[in-house]
């Protein structure tokens, strides 16, 4: 496994590694859910290329940029386990070159304005331009994202499709704690009762996906009702839940759709989402 920092020697270690070639960018701080998806590109591809990099351009003012885990000798050690060819893990001045963001940026379209858009104004634009940045500067045949972040995925699959960028998105599906929590880079601030708290997102999830066969109004008030216990106690202070379309539009009448959450405990902005089937 080889480990560079700059460009230069990005470039030299990507040029020696054999088609085709599968990328994995993540912030670092790596945990199970993100092992799953090194996983699955050691499982399809002939080389694999994982960027570790704190994107500032994501993180709105106030949000924890400052404070996000940096972990990079035990990620290694989890690179190093999976078989990862190539681990980048750059600087801010590597990635920005110009300070710590773009003069053009990659907009999100009508879906970017939902959900975790609506909540983090400018965040799906740091994200798909650093996106966009990465499958530019690392020229995947593949590329790897949870579906954890599932609208990031989804505007992530429109960002290839749209601006013709030839690169297959592959979505892995979340993974949770045995009691069912995503797992997530940002569970580690939680405190125990925090922790307890959190565990009502993915209730409410299961709740709605139980409840599914009777319709989306079903699904809504079995989530809501899970929610509820926890929500105005203080302890727990939901963003939004809702039931979409698989490409986050219209709620279909029947077959395939997502419910989504997002929720704050204590000062931990947590996101969850589950399949359903009306
Ligand atoms: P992050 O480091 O949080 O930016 O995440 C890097 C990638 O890992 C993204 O594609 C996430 O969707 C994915 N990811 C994060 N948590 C999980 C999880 N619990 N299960 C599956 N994928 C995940």
């Amino acid at each position: 496994m080889r480990v560079v920092r700059t460009r230069a020697e990005f470039a030299a270690a990507r040029a020696q590694l054999p088609a085709p070639v599968g990328l994995v960018p993540t912030m670092g701080a790596l945990h199970a859910g993100h092992r799953a998806l090194l996983q699955a590109a050691r499982d399809e591809c002939a080389a694999v290329v994982t960027t570790n990099f704190v994107n500032p351009m994501q993180f709105g003012p106030g949000e924890d940029l400052a404070k996000y885990p940096r972990t990079l000798d035990a990620d290694l050690a989890v690179c190093e386990d999976v078989g990862v060819d190539l681990v980048w893990a750059p600087g801010v001045e590597d990635v920005y070159p110009r300070g710590g963001a773009t003069r053009v940026r990659i907009e999100p379209g009508p879906v970017g304005d939902l959900l975790e858009g609506a909540v983090r104004p400018g965040h799906f634009a740091g994200v798909l331009t650093v996106v966009g940045k990465f499958l530019n500067l690392v020229r995947p045949d593949r590329a790897y994202f949870g579906e954890k972040d599932y609208q990031q995925l989804t505007l992530i699959r429109q960002l290839s499709d749209d601006l013709d960028l030839g690169v297959v998105i592959v979505g892995v599906p979340t993974v949770r704690e045995p009691d069912g929590l995503a797992l997530s880079s940002r569970n580690v601030y939680l405190s125990p009762d925090e922790r307890r708290h959190a565990l009502a997102l993915s209730r409410a999830l299961s709740a709605g996906r139980d409840a599914a066969p009777q319709g989306a109004l079903a699904v809504i008030a079995a989530a809501t009702a899970e929610l509820g216990r926890e929500d105005g106690t203080g302890a727990l202070a939901v963003d939004y839940l809702e039931l979409r379309g698989t490409d986050l539009g219209e709620i279909p009448e029947h077959g395939p759709a997502r419910l989504l959450v997002a929720a704050r405990v204590g000062s931990t902005r947590l996101i969850d989402n589950v399949a359903v089937t009306l």
